[in-house]
């Protein structure tokens, strides 16, 4: 199960000075899913460049996660905007 950004295998969750940044990395798609458990590219909407990654279809995980995840490529700092997705399936619901 994944709870953070840094169990992303293509997501370094630390800017290039070390410090944890806020980041906006948004799902453009997801590739497949089992249950919560997904694989999506997530774009960097600063230098949109895509990268593949885990995640884990809950509402911690779109509304805290994906928004600290930092660009691969740029490691830039977030937009404050990020809208995270709804999850596929009710909080708390068994899949
Ligand atoms: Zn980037």
């Amino acid at each position: 199960m994944i709870r953070d950004a840094s169990d992303l295998l293509a997501i370094v969750p630390v800017g290039r000075n070390g410090q944890r940044m806020e980041v906006n990395m948004r799902i453009k798609r997801i590739l497949s899913q089992y249950r919560r458990d997904f694989t999506a590219e997530y774009e960097c909407e600063h230098c949109g460049k895509v990268h593949v990654g885990q995640g884990y279809d809950d509402a911690n995980f779109h509304n805290n996660v994906i928004p600290n995840m930092v660009c691969k490529s740029c490691g830039k700092k977030a937009g404050k905007n990020y809208r995270p997705l709804a999850t596929k399936y009710p909080e708390g619901m068994e899949v």
